[in-house]
């Protein structure tokens, strides 16, 4: 009961269920007046569904075929529409062929070997140099898109031979949260998102924030989080992948989903939320503000 306010309000913190990685990030939360949040497995639940599964017409293969190329070379992937599209194919029960060579880049998708063929699962406009614009594939990429779904892009020795839609769901204490995030900073909220802007719209909407950037890599993200920092602001980053870390090392404090998150944020990030709950944010932002208040 003598220990000092700081190191007391780690240990309160480690019962709501967040681990605070030490006194000066304990006391570095109470400074935040700005949140940024990422949107998949941070403003979502982090377990997106396979929604659609589209071949592409005249593209060779039907839709298993095209699900079950994805799903062999996501499944080394730790991303969770990578997990989404192996769950899809195993439902199915689509024997999926052994992948070799994988290779993930953050924000953009897998590439991998199979069967000796080079498929590559990720974002349309970033995987494919020419996005295809005007083809069957881009028409298929709008449909999805249209539906506020996000649009993952299936490549087959260099042609698109499919498109996958995903959908994840708000977490139930993401209003809330931004909500008292908000409050808290008297500033809006931003959205952080490398998904497209159609789905990061309507994700915002639903969750009360209006400071979308979407389609944001991950340097990008960081950079956004640079400029409100550079313009005297002390911004709180939430984040879960490794798409997150550069904008989480940026952060005045960044803060990883312990659940599904990446290694990668865990790592990088100042504090861990443990307890799958993103509400515990903004509690352990006003409990550093009591125990600063108790500390001067
Ligand atoms: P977010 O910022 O919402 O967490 P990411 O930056 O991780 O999203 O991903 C941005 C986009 O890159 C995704 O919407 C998806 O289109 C694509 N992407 C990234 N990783 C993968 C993957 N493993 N499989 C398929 N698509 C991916
Ligand atoms: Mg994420």
């Amino acid at each position: 009961a003598t220990m000092p306010p700081l190191l007391a309000s780690i240990a309160t913190a480690g019962r709501h269920g967040v681990l605070v990685k030490s006194a000066l990030v304990m006391e570095r939360l109470g400074q935040v007046d700005r949140a940024a949040l990422d949107k998949t497995g941070t403003l979502t639940e982090g377990t997106p569904r396979v929604t659609d599964v589209r071949p592409v017409p005249g593209g060779g293969l039907g839709a298993g075929e095209v699900l079950a190329l994805a799903a062999a070379a996501e499944h080394p992937s730790e991303h969770p529409l990578g997990r989404a599209v192996v769950a899809a194919a195993e439902e199915r029960g689509l024997r999926l062929s052994p992948a070799a060579g994988f290779a993930s880049e953050p924000g953009v998708g897998v590439r991998a070997r199979v069967g000796g063929r080079t498929v590559e699962v990720g974002a349309p406009g970033r995987l494919a140099a020419a996005a295809d614009p005007g083809s069957a594939a881009a028409a298929l990429v709008a449909e999805v898109e249209a539906g506020g779904r996000t649009a993952v892009l299936v490549r087959y020795e260099g042609r698109t031979v499919g498109v996958l839609g995903v959908a994840d769901r708000l977490r139930r204490d993401a209003a809330r949260t931004v909500a008292a995030l908000g409050a808290l900073t008297g500033a809006g909220v931003t959205l952080l998102t490398g998904d497209n802007e159609r789905a990061a719209a309507r994700l915002a909407a639903e969750a009360g924030i209006t400071d979308v950037r979407a389609g944001l890599l991950p340097q990008q993200k960081a950079a956004a989080v640079g400029e409100q920092a550079a313009r005297g602001a002390r911004v709180l980053v939430v984040g879960d992948g490794v798409n997150d870390a550069p904008a989480l090392a940026t952060a005045h404090v960044g803060v990883a989903m312990g659940r599904a998150g990446s290694d990668l944020a865990l790592e990088t990030a100042d504090a861990v939320v443990v307890r799958d709950e993103l509400a515990t944010v903004p509690a352990v932002v006003a409990l550093s503000r009591r125990a600063r208040r108790l500390v001067v």
